[in-house]
């Protein structure tokens, strides 16, 4: 489920998510349109991934990424979600999103309340940092992926 696909390469548009929230708990998501999440694998574990990032032809942040059951779709389709850990200007929507999935951090977890939920986010970032400073891990920031002209969708080359 988790680890068989990895490492995953994708490209697609930012769009409007669900409006969940996310930046409200100082967590922005840039979600993926439904037809970039259909390309996925069917079998990929929900859960909270960790990775690297780019908008547009910008410079490769970390990030860490959800996989998670869509509530707009009755938790029928899967929604892709990446927190990039960078702070932006401005928002990105519409945008070409480029991100390798790296490794798995843990499964989708329900929290008892927002205090918790904001704390395991905050964990799972503590954790991708430390990952991806990881010379194997490292080297996939350098990827020629992230140099391929823009607007380009590409799903695991
Ligand atoms: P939505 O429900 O529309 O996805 P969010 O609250 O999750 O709304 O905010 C996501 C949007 O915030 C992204 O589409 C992007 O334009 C913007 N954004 C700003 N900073 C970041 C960041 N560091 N990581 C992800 N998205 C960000
Ligand atoms: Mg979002």
């Amino acid at each position: 489920g988790a680890m068989r696909h990895l490492p995953y390469f994708c490209r697609g548009e930012v769009v409007k998510g669900f409006g969940r929230g996310s930046r409200e708990l100082g967590i922005p998501t840039a979600n993926f349109s439904e037809q970039v999440v259909e390309s996925f694998p069917s079998d990929i574990s929900t859960g909270i991934y960790y990775g690297w990032a780019c908008v547009g032809n910008g410079d490769v942040h970390k990030m860490v990424l959800s996989i998670g059951w869509n509530p707009f779709y009755k938790n029928t389709k899967k929604s892709v979600e990446t927190h990039i850990i960078h702070t932006f200007k401005e928002d990105f929507y519409g945008e070409i999103l480029s991100i390798v999935i790296v490794g798995y951090i843990r499964p989708e977890k329900n929290f008892d309340s927002l205090e918790a939920l904001i704390s395991a986010i905050q964990e799972d970032i503590e954790e991708a940092k430390r990952q991806l400073d990881l010379p194997e891990h490292l080297k996939l920031k350098e990827d020629n992926f992230f140099h391929l002209p823009e607007g380009k969708i590409v799903n695991n080359h």
